[in-house]
C-alpha cells in the first residue's frame, strides 16, 4: 500500500538520536534549546517553547493567552479534534467557523457575520484558532483586521504548515498572531516521533508557555513571592503540566529540521505534477489562497458527485493499494461535541466538503513511479470530467 503520508529518517538522523542516548542529558539538556533556537531562526519568530505535542502546544498557548471559564475559542471545524479540544482542557467554550470550500480554511467572511451577530449578543471569543490546512495559509491578513476591530488573540495552528510562507514570509513569523503552533507527528512535514512546538514574539507569552510546560514550576526570583533559600530551591506559582520534550526528540528535530526546505521542495514538486496530470480528473483539486506558498502536508481532492460514491471509490482505491485517507470528520460532528449542542448542518461548507474529500498519497520518499501509478489508478477508478 502507497501510504498517504510517511516520515522520512536518514543515517544522519538515526545518528543524532544515538549520540544523545550516551550524552550526559537524555531530558532537560541542550538540545531542546538549540531546537527551540534553530526553529525560532527559520521561522523568523522571537521565542519558541518546545513541548511533547502540537496539542500541549495548543494547550499551553490558550492558558498563556489567558483562556479560562466563561471565555470562548473559535475554529474550524475542518481540523483535527486537537484544535478545538485546548479550550475545554482551560474550562473555556468552543464554537466553529465554516470554511471556504475552496481553499478549505476558516472564511474570513464568515468569521466577520459571526463576530457582528457575537458582538451585538454580547459573546465574542477570547481566542481564535485558524487552521492552515493541508499547509496552505489561511488569510491571515483578513483575520488580523478582524482581531483588531473585535479584540481577540490569534493562535494559528500550523501542524500541517512548517516550511510554508504567506506573503514570502515564513508561517510560525507570528506577524499576524501571537502564537504559532507546530507539531512533529510521524505525518506531518518533520518529525520528533511525538512533539510540538510553539513559537510567539511575545516574552510573556513564552515565559508563561514554559511555566505551563514544567508543572508551573520556577527557580526565576521575580517570580518568587520570598528570597530564595538555596540553590535548590525553587517554587511552584501556577498549575502546570509535564508536557517537557525529550534530548531525544530534540536532536530528532534539528536533525529533521536541516532538510525542511527540500522536504517542502519535493513536496510542491508532487503537488504540481498532481496539478498537471490531474487536470482532466472528475475532481476539484487544492486551490492555494492568495500569496502562499503551501508546505503540501496533505493533498486533497473533492470528489465530483458521480455513479460512485466516496466510500466506493475510498474503498476500491485501498483494494489496488492506494493508501487514501479523509481529512477531516467535521469536529462538531463527533458524538463528544454533539453532546454540546452542535449538530449535523450547523457548517454546511465543511458537511459538504467532508462528504467528497479524499487524501491522496504525498510524501518525501514518493517514487515518480509510486506518483505514476496513483495517476493512473485515480483516472481508472474516479473517471474524468
Ligand atoms: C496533528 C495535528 C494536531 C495535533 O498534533 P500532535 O502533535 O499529534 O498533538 C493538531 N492540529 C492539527 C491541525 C493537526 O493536524
Amino acid at each position: 500500500m502507497i501510504p498517504y503520508g510517511k516520515q522520512d529518517i536518514t543515517q544522519a538522523d538515526i545518528e543524532a538520536v544515538i549520540e544523545v542516548l550516551s550524552s550526559d542529558f537524555l531530558t532537560q539538556g541542550p538540545r531542546v534549546p538549540a531546537f527551540e533556537t534553530a526553529v525560532v531562526n527559520y521561522v523568523g519568530a522571537q521565542h519558541g517553547v518546545a513541548v511533547n505535542s502540537a496539542t500541549s502546544a495548543l494547550h499551553i498557548a490558550c492558558l498563556a493567552l489567558g483562556l479560562g471559564p466563561g471565555d470562548k475559542l473559535w475554529t474550524s471545524p475542518i481540523t483535527f479534534v486537537a484544535s478545538a479540544n485546548c479550550a475545554l482542557y482551560c474550562g473555556a467554550e468552543v464554537d466553529f467557523v465554516d470554511i471556504d470550500k475552496t481553499t478549505l480554511n476558516m472564511c474570513p467572511d464568515a468569521l466577520e457575520k459571526k463576530l457582528e451577530a457575537a458582538e451585538k449578543e454580547g459573546c465574542l471569543p477570547k481566542v481564535v484558532v485558524p487552521v492552515h490546512m493541508a499547509g496552505s495559509s489561511c488569510n491571515m491578513e483578513a483575520i488580523r483586521k478582524l482581531a483588531d476591530k473585535y479584540g481577540f488573540y490569534i493562535l494559528e495552528d500550523a501542524s500541517h504548515a512548517i516550511g510554508a510562507k504567506y506573503k514570502s514570509k515564513p508561517v510560525g513569523s507570528c506577524e499576524y498572531s501571537d502564537i504559532t503552533v507546530f507539531s512533529f507527528h510521524p505525518v506531518k512535514i518533520i518529525t520528533t516521533a511525538e512533539g510540538g512546538l510553539a513559537v510567539t514574539n511575545s516574552s510573556e507569552f513564552a515565559e508563561r508557555m514554559r511555566l505551563f510546560r514544567s508543572h508551573g514550576v520556577s527557580r526565576d526570583p521575580a517570580l518568587m513571592d520570598k528570597e530564595s533559600e538555596g540553590a535548590w530551591y525553587y517554587q511552584q506559582v501556577d498549575l502546570g503540566m509535564n508536557y517537557r520534550m525529550t534530548e531525544m526528540q530534540a536532536a530528532l528535530g534539528l536533525s529533521q529540521l536541516e532538510r525542511l526546505d527540500q522536504f517542502v521542495g519535493y513536496r510542491n514538486q508532487l503537488a504540481n505534477k498532481y496539478h498537471n496530470d490531474l487536470a482532466n480528473l472528475a475532481a476539484l483539486l487544492p486551490i492555494c489562497g492568495k500569496d502562499v506558498y503551501s508546505s503540501y502536508h496533505l493533498y486533497i481532492l473533492q470528489l465530483e458527485k458521480g455513479k460512485l460514491s466516496r466510500r466506493q471509490i475510498f474503498d476500491l482505491l485501498r483494494e489496488k493499494g492506494i493508501g487514501v485517507n479523509v481529512h477531516y470528520i467535521p469536529v462538531h460532528v463527533q458524538p463528544f461535541y454533539k453532546q454540546k449542542g452542535f449538530s449535523e448542518g450547523d457548517f454546511p461548507q465543511a458537511e459538504s466538503y467532508y462528504s467528497q474529500a479524499i487524501s491522496i498519497p504525498l510524501f518525501h520518499g514518493m517514487t515518480h513511479d509510486q506518483q505514476n501509478f496513483v495517476i493512473e489508478t485515480l483516472f481508472e477508478t474516479v473517471g474524468r470530467r
